[in-house]
């Protein structure tokens, strides 16, 4: 997605594209994976933590971006795949890697029908959150590396 397509596709979610709005979720969709608000601070060092944490707020609240717990509980944010306005969250599985403590998006992995869970009455239900944990393919491989030299 480029600045131009980032900037319709928050019009459309009724969502003014300022400077800062654009520089976060530019980054966001150029992250390829889910990101933190530290990783971010770190990512776009000319924007202090708390403009971040404002417009990430003000994302959550216009269904630009979606926001889950990773296995440390820190909360990470990702953009929201869905074009239209929605007041349901996308149900979508997490993993977390333990080694390099980043966070993917499984949004192709089907665990359960999430949409139909039996909730206790009187209780509404806006989104699930699943997080597996455990080492990512990028780690299992250069651990592989680092054992065979182990032993010199
Ligand atoms: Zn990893
Ligand atoms: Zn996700």
């Amino acid at each position: 997605m480029n600045k131009k397509e980032m900037i319709l596709r928050m019009e459309r979610k009724g969502v003014k594209p300022t400077a800062n709005r654009l520089i976060v979720a530019c980054e966001l969709n150029n992250a390829k994976i889910p990101l933190s608000l530290a990783d971010l601070t770190e990512r776009i060092p000319q924007m202090d933590r708390s403009s971040l944490f404002r417009v990430l707020t003000f994302f959550l609240q216009h269904d630009v971006v979606d926001s889950f717990e990773d296995g440390r509980g820190i909360i990470n944010y990702e953009l929201c795949e869905t074009e239209a306005e929605s007041l349901h969250h996308e149900n979508h599985v997490h993993f977390y890697c333990e080694v390099c403590h980043r966070s993917y998006c499984l949004r192709d992995i089907q665990m359960i029908d999430m949409e139909n869970v039996a909730m206790p009455e009187g209780f509404v239900s806006h989104g699930i959150s699943f997080v597996i944990k455990g080492i990512c393919s990028t780690c299992k491989k250069s651990n592989g590396v680092k054992n065979s030299f182990s032993g010199h």
